[in-house]
């Protein structure tokens, strides 16, 4: 399962964070300005996720590296096309003849194409930008449990939305007769490659694998999606249901009210209207409105919802 919190105001520029359960790290989506963000929970980041570098969803970039220097471990940076150089000028507008060189390594990478890593390194004093490897690829972070995919968006520069994915799981049902033990690994591994006439053996009793597969069922894991800035265009909502189809919750930006569509096609945004939609084309079981112009006081951000909620629910 992830845990998911939204640690900006409705005020704030948008930031989420993303906890998986069961796992030492978090992810945090976004580093828009967001009071709810806690030193604690900057230090405690695997990876941060920049889905473009518009202001407000860079600008609390210098605090979090504030708070992530002195911590000797590698941090990783997604985003779209140009973030190294991005992270690399902003970092460069500061002094840093006293950090020690092992005191951060930022691991950037980026994706700039669909199918297209570049990864860097990036480390004090001298911050240099180092080309790591080129991927064919669009997993952007793989660990045991889960891995998180990008597929890049166009808001009239590229955008980077992304996925995270708990693998499925094979689950066993035990019964009086069939206590635990380790033929409960031996016999997952023969389903899961397939080994029907493994010899399995439990207790006193010797079986073929395939005897026991009926115990086993494969449990869907959790799914998280994070679409930022993008156009409501065919090509978009195309490539949206293709990647965030059935997923479990996707925080969708949502910026404008239906009635200020002609805002929304200038700034290659979405809108309440198109963005409930899409969410219902995806089948996306929990879909969640956010970042909202700025221009919207309160009354009009219950108003914005409601037409997501109306698109996305009839
Ligand atoms: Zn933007
Ligand atoms: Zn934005």
């Amino acid at each position: 399962m992830f845990k998911t919190d939204i640690k900006s105001k409705t005020n704030e520029d948008i930031s989420i964070l993303v906890k998986p359960d069961n796992h030492s790290w978090s992810y945090l989506c976004e580093c828009g300005e967001a009071s709810g963000l806690t030193v604690k929970e900057i230090q405690n980041c695997n990876a941060i996720f920049i889905s473009h570098t518009h202001i407000d969803h860079f600008v609390n970039f210098d605090n979090i590296i504030r708070h992530q220097i002195g911590l000797q471990r590698t941090v990783t940076i997604c985003g779209p096309k140009n973030i190294a150089k991005q992270i690399q000028h902003r970092i460069l507008g500061y002094s840093w003849n006293l950090i020690e060189e092992n005191s951060i390594r930022y691991l950037i990478k980026e994706m700039t194409s669909d199918n297209e890593i570049n990864v860097y390194e990036l480390k004090p004093p001298l911050w240099e930008l180092k080309s790591i490897s080129i991927e064919s690829s669009n997993v952007l972070i793989k660990e045991d449990k889960f891995q998180v995919t990008g597929v890049l968006l166009d808001h009239k520069l590229p955008t980077l939305s992304y996925l995270f994915q708990e693998y499925p799981q094979t689950k066993i049902q035990l019964n009086q007769d069939l206590k635990g033990g380790i033929w409960v690994k031996e016999l997952k591994q023969a389903f899961n490659s397939k080994e029907l006439d493994k010899q399995i053996i439990v207790g006193t009793n010797i079986y073929k694998a395939k005897e026991l597969f009926h115990l086993l069922h494969v449990q869907e894991g959790d799914s998280v999606g994070i679409i930022m800035d993008h156009g409501a265009t065919p090509d978009n909502h195309t490539k949206i249901k293709k990647h965030f189809s059935l997923t479990n919750k996707v925080f969708i930006e949502s910026f404008y009210q239906n009635k200020d569509i002609e805002f929304a096609k200038i700034n290659f945004h979405s809108y309440a209207k198109e963005s409930g939609n899409i969410m219902k084309m995806a089948k996306v079981k929990d879909a969640i409105p956010v970042h909202f112009s700025r221009k919207y006081n309160e009354e009009d951000i219950t108003i914005l919802i409601s037409e997501f909620m109306d698109a996305y629910t009839n």
